[in-house]
Order: structure tokens, then C-alpha cells, then sequence
């Protein structure tokens, strides 16, 4: 390399390393700090939490330059969700304490209502002593009766199972409590069950066989089914300045689990205020004069992501753009941490794409580890790709294992590895244009 060469190229890094240093970071914290704030309701469907979240996006767009396709940014689309607005209380004996809604116990995202002012009801242990030997488990359901709980202690049997279980068989009793060693775990639902339902952490000092056969509960909640719940994905774009018409994709899922009762929440700071962090501070790259791009470029915060993929599968069904003129799609969920690096899903999918990726890591060593495993429908790249669009999707792996719980907060949130990630994703951005 000659060395005028090095020098337009050292400028080219100095001014993009210029505006990362503290900008991106900074940027990137207040956008965490304000979706994951309990002003956003945990971005799901008690209280518009997503439309706030949206709205939020619609006013930064334009902010840092992004043009709209439509008039306003929005696709909407609508779906089912059951919601669960009202906690009162749920008390278990074996527990000498009152129980506190996200930390102890959460409500299952498909629970129906839970009758109010129900005496305290009988416990029953379904372990996998009674569960694996069907003549137990047969003399075990006949004991099911409207007046006992189920606690279910199950280890290698998913809850979708049991709850199929005892919905085949028309069972009137109080509900299930799934008893978790580890961790609550939330999800979306778009079907309510016949019953109630709750995850509750059991510590380790707790003997289960013991307690919960002499224990007694109670629960009252209200759920709430929404037929039609309208969202929107929320999208914008630069222009390209010598292919308008071809695009290059990024995007990130803004929606997140929602509100549980009156004042429980879950952030969402990782999943996925961290991506939209990323998502917004690309854009507000591409925007500056001096790095804009050859092809279009979209940038597309998807909804319904956690109720399953469903903004991104909306879009492929209604792409505002012909889906054969995307050139790559590059989709980011959970960028907040990155000690043990980034995993590409579809990396071994898209073998040239991701050797570039590495290798611009490699020669930077921005990242620890940059991993590649194969397709999976766990983020919104999906759909894409299996319309046969070349999308990746990368996550960050390492530190702080808060996942869809309460725990997943912006202040305990590190951001440790975002500049980097930034200059990773800049860099293989501008490949991406040649
Ligand atoms: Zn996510």
C-alpha cells in the first residue's frame, strides 16, 4: 500500500472512529434509558405500551434524516393477544411470606381470569415420579377436582404440554403453577387457556416433595383478550445515491413483553431497546453527506416480534419495496453486552457474507469472537430468508443473563462492547455497498 493511499484511508476511519468516540454510546444510552423506562409499559399491549414505543421512533426518524415511504413511517397491521392487566394477589402456604408479582411469580401470558374471593384450594404435586408412569398419572388426574391447584415440577416436559394435558381433558380445577428452580421466564400468547396459569421461582432451600404436597393457594387476576390489537411496524430509508432502487435492510424489533397488572413491567433494555439503539444510530450515520450510501438503505423497527416474528412476517407478505431488490438484510436483537463476542445466525448459511464480517473483525479485533451457526426462526431475519432474501441476524453473548424478566433493565445494561459493534457493523455496511 502506498502511503497517500494510507492517508485517505486513515482519514476515512479518523472521521468515522470521530463520530463514534462518546456520540454513538451516548446516543445509544438514551435511547435504551427512555424504551426501557416505565413510560413505555414494557412496549407491548397494556396501556399502548408499543404505540408509545413506536411513536417514540416516528419522532426520531425524521430527526436524523430518515424519508418516509408513506406518510408517517407506520405499516400497521393487526393481531390477537391476550393480555393480563389486573394482578391482585397470588399466596401459597408453602411459601411463609406474601409472594411479589415478577420476582416470585408471573402470570403465563395465555392464563384466563382467576376467580376473585376463591377460598384458599389444595395443592397437587404432579412430579415426574406420577407424570412418566401412566397408571399414576391416570389415578393422579382423577384426583384433580375444582378445588385444587396443580403444581407441576417437571423438568424435561415443556409447560406447553402439560397445558395441552389438561386442557384435552376438560379439567375444572384452579389453575397450574409451574415451579421454576432458575429463573421466570415470560412469553406472549395469542390464545388464552381454560385455566390459570403461573411461573413461580422455588428456591433451592425449599424441598418441593415436602412443602407443596401440604400447601395451599389462592390467585386472582383478570385477564384481557384483544381480537384485533392494532400495531405498526415502524419504517424509513435513505435514498441511494447511484442505485436508489436496490436496498440494503437493518433492522431491530422494538416491541417487547409488556406490563403484567398495574405495575409490573418488563424493560426490554437487551431485548430490544439495545438493537433499535443500534438501528437509530446507523441511520443517523448513513445520514451524514460524507457516507451516503450507493444503495438505498431501510431501516425497519419491527412490532410483534415476541408474539412471533409478526411485523417482519407482515412486511414480506407486503414489502414496501420489492423483496428480490433487497441485497442483504441485516437484523440485530440483544446488543448489549459482547464479552464472548457476537453470534451470526444464518452465518453458515451465507458463507461469503460472513467471512467478510470476520474477517474485518479479525483485522480490527473489535469483537472477541465473531460465531456462525445456521438458520433459525428466532428473530425477524427469518422470514426474509426464507423468501430467499440473504439476511443475517446477530446477537451479543456474555455477561449479564437477564432475558425476558424484569431483570433485563437499562441500568444494569453495560452497552460495553456497542462502539465496537457499531465500527464492525459500519464497516461491513460499506462492503455491503461495493
Ligand atoms: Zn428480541
Amino acid at each position: 500500500m502506498c502511503k497517500r493511499q494510507f492517508l485517505v484511508l486513515s482519514f476515512f476511519y479518523l472521521s468515522a472512529f470521530a463520530f463514534s468516540q462518546g456520540s454513538v454510546f451516548q446516543y445509544a444510552r438514551q435511547i435504551v434509558d427512555t424504551m426501557a423506562s416505565e413510560s413505555m409499559h414494557g412496549r407491548g399491549y397494556v396501556n399502548d405500551g408499543d404505540k408509545i414505543a413506536a411513536n417514540y421512533l416516528k419522532t426520531e426518524f425524521p430527526k436524523i434524516g430518515l424519508k418516509s415511504f408513506q406518510e408517517d413511517y407506520y405499516q400497521k397491521f393487526a393481531f390477537p393477544i391476550n393480555t393480563i392487566p389486573f394482578v391482585f394477589s397470588f399466596n401459597c402456604t408453602a411459601f411463609k411470606r406474601e409472594l411479589i408479582l415478577g420476582k416470585d411469580y408471573i402470570v403465563s401470558s395465555s392464563s384466563c381470569s382467576s376467580e376473585l374471593r376463591a377460598p384458599m384450594s389444595k395443592v397437587l404435586l404432579l412430579d415426574s415420579a406420577i407424570f412418566f408412569n401412566p397408571k399414576k398419572l391416570q389415578s393422579f388426574l382423577k384426583k384433580v377436582s375444582v378445588y385444587c391447584f396443580v403444581a407441576v415440577d417437571l423438568k424435561k416436559v415443556s409447560d406447553a404440554e402439560i397445558v395441552t394435558l389438561f386442557t384435552n381433558r376438560k379439567k375444572n380445577f384452579r389453575g397450574l403453577i409451574f415451579l421454576k428452580r432458575t429463573k421466570l421466564t415470560h412469553t406472549c400468547s395469542q390464545k388464552v387457556d381454560g385455566f390459570p396459569s403461573v411461573q413461580l421461582l422455588v428456591p433451592d432451600s425449599i424441598n418441593i416433595q415436602k412443602v407443596f404436597k401440604k400447601s395451599y393457594a389462592d390467585l386472582h387476576l383478570t385477564n384481557k383478550f384483544i381480537p384485533n390489537y392494532e400495531s405498526q411496524n415502524v419504517i424509513g430509508y435513505i435514498p441511494g445515491a447511484v442505485y436508489p432502487d436496490s436496498f440494503i435492510v437493518f433492522s431491530a424489533h422494538y416491541d417487547h413483553l409488556g406490563q403484567m397488572g398495574s405495575k409490573v413491567y418488563f424493560p426490554g433494555a437487551n431485548d430490544n431497546a439495545s438493537g433499535c439503539a443500534m438501528l437509530l444510530n446507523l441511520a443517523k450515520y448513513y445520514s451524514l453527506p460524507e457516507n451516503k450510501p450507493k444503495y438505498s438503505i431501510a431501516f425497519i423497527a419491527f412490532a410483534g416480534e415476541e408474539v412471533g416474528l409478526l411485523g417482519s412476517d407482515y412486511f414480506t407478505k407486503n414489502p414496501l419495496f420489492p423483496l428480490t431488490k433487497i441485497k442483504f438484510v441485516f437484523n440485530m436483537d440483544i446488543m448489549g453486552t459482547g464479552e464472548e463476542g457476537i453470534t451470526v445466525v444464518n452465518g453458515s448459511v451465507f458463507k461469503t457474507e460472513f467471512d467478510k464480517l470476520k474477517q474485518i473483525n479479525l483485522d480490527n479485533k473489535y469483537i472477541k469472537d465473531v460465531k456462525s451457526r445456521g438458520k433459525a426462526a428466532n428473530s425477524d431475519h427469518y422470514h426474509f430468508s426464507e423468501k430467499g432474501v440473504k439476511a443475517f441476524f446477530i446477537y451479543t453473548m456474555g455477561g449479564i443473563k437477564a432475558y425476558h424478566d424484569i431483570y433485563d433493565r437499562p441500568e444494569t445494561l453495560p452497552l460495553n462492547e456497542f462502539e465496537n459493534l457499531f465500527k464492525l457493523i459500519t464497516q461491513f455496511g460499506n462492503y455491503l455497498q461495493e
